[in-house]
């Protein structure tokens, strides 16, 4: 073309790799530890050359994946160091190799998987206790190079390299096949969690068991356990009042005292105290005593990297609510009788679960936070979805099942299938990578396919390592002769 040489682009080229040669002398700073781990994902290292800081040759079979929660950066890598065999355990990323210890991950239990300690330089060849790789001398081109490239991905998703061995068998399964397919494995998924449903409430009585199964899902995976067991202690906390319903606020003193997350006012460390704390604490200081053996341990809870609006204490406030309203199941149960279009399930479960706005809580996130500039809803419909998919819908349909009542067993099936999708959660954002190459669930998006994407993850790649090694999943997709030619046809 007239007017553009026919080198020009060499030249930017070339001009690009001077100014980011200069840069990378003039580079003032360590790399930010993002653009550390970004090299360790996509393996931007000369991969037949790396050695450990002590000179054992490390191969790297699958880097893991990436971890965004607490502890380690990444989890179920496949690496060998020096001798074979390779071995599978997490990796953590760090500026420095005096990182591990300021940030006192020796002690905690959630990096006691950790097999390779990933750093930018290590000042000396040592050998610690855990093998080390100073990344700065293996990366293969200069960092002012790979930062623009790193920067140009979407860091959300899985190098290609590093998807399932089952994406190209699901690609190629004929239309209609793989929504059946997410279709049955929904329906296993749901029929596990009523089968739990129907043996607790064996022991404990329907309602009872459909309380623990609500405790432990607003638990939100991080805190199921110390939640579950809030629930289990229900008998004991309605024992000595006849019947009598207690109200919210004394729901409120006994969950939060015996959970452990009444903060004493008198030791807060500001001003202004709450008299709604105040309140609750006065309370429960007269009871303690009555529950000392009931009282969950600290150190059950985890609350690193959980979002406010899933804080325990909030969660147990709104359960308060919950068991102070005499007509709140009776609610839950009508609903499964009305006729609602399917688009509007999770809205009018919402409406029947959302509690009045209250004086403290709708103005602040937990009992320690501060005043919110605008109030906060109880619930919204991400945490409605999973209530319903995961506890309620299953429920319903157990206990329609166990009392021989088709009409219902229908209509609690039908809606657990017809549930809007909610959005991804990570677990689901790496199914979605790994099975299916980032590609959409079908569409109308459903919940249920969802549950079932979930449930191929806990049946097939809960039992096999990063490199899908030993998995029969896609040996079983390709011999049920469901081919329905190129790969490409799932979306
Ligand atoms: S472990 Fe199995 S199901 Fe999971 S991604 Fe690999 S091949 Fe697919």
């Amino acid at each position: 073309m007239a007017g553009f040489p026919e080198d020009q682009y060499q030249r930017w080229r070339r001009a690009r790799s001077v100014s980011a040669q200069l840069r990378e002398q003039e580079r003032p700073q360590p790399p930010p530890e993002r653009l550390l781990q970004l090299i360790w994902l996509h393996q931007r290292l000369r991969r037949d050359d790396v050695h450990t800081t002590d000179g054992q040759p490390l191969v790297v079979l699958h880097p893991g994946f990436w971890n965004r929660e607490a502890g380690p950066d990444f989890r179920e890598a496949v690496i060998q160091i020096g001798e074979p065999p390779a071995r599978v355990g997490d990796v953590e990323v760090d500026l420095w190799p005096g990182g591990w210890s300021q940030h006192q991950h020796q002690v905690n239990p959630a990096y006691r998987k950790v097999i390779l300690h990933v750093v930018w330089e290590s000042p000396g060849t040592a050998s610690g206790a855990l093998p080390t790789m100073a990344m700065r001398e293996w990366i293969d081109a200069p960092l002012a190079q790979l930062e623009p490239w790193l920067g140009g991905l979407n860091a959300a998703e899985l190098p290609p390299a590093l998807r399932g061995a089952c994406v190209d068998p699901l690609s190629r399964l004929a239309a209609g096949g793989f929504e059946e397919l997410l279709r049955q494995a929904a329906r296993v998924r749901l029929e596990q969690k009523a089968a739990r449903f129907q043996a607790r409430a064996r022991h404990a009585g329907w309602e009872q068991a459909l309380w623990e199964g609500l405790f432990g899902a607003l638990g939100y995976k991080h805190n199921v356990w110390p939640l579950r067991r809030l629930a289990e202690l229900l008998p004991r906390f309605r024992a000595g009042v006849d019947g009598r319903p207690l109200s919210a606020r004394r729901w409120q003193v006994l969950l939060l005292g015996v959970a452990g997350l009444l903060p004493d006012p008198s030791a807060r460390p500001f001003r202004g105290v709450d008299a709604f704390l105040i309140a609750l604490w006065n309370e429960w200081w007269r009871e303690r005593a009555r529950f000392a053996e009931e009282l969950i341990p600290r150190g059950l809870w985890r609350f690193h990297g959980i979002r406010p609006a899933n804080h325990p204490a909030r969660r147990l406030a709104l359960a308060a609510h919950w068991l102070a309203d005499p007509a709140w199941l009776d609610r839950l149960e009508g609903w499964l009788v009305e006729d609602i279009p399917d688009r509007r399930l999770p809205a009018t479960l919402l409406e029947r679960w959302q509690v009045a706005p209250h004086d403290y809580w709708s103005w602040h996130w937990t009992l320690r936070s501060g005043h919110l500039a605008r109030p906060r809803p109880w619930l919204g419909q991400q945490r409605v979805t999973d209530l319903a998919m995961n506890v309620v819908l299953p429920w319903l349909w157990s206990r329609a099942g166990t009392g021989g009542d088709p009409a219902l067993l229908g209509r609690a099936e039908h809606r657990y299938f017809a549930w809007p999708a909610a959005q991804d959660n990570a677990v689901l954002r790496l199914a979605r990578q790994r099975l299916l190459a980032g590609r959409s669930l079908p569409r109308p998006r459903r919940a249920a396919d969802q549950q079932g994407l979930l449930q191929i993850v806990r049946d097939f790649c809960d039992h096999a390592d990063a490199l899908c090694q030993s998995c029969p999943f896609p040996d079983l997709v390709n011999a049920a002769g469901l081919s329905g030619g190129q790969p490409g046809e799932v979306d």
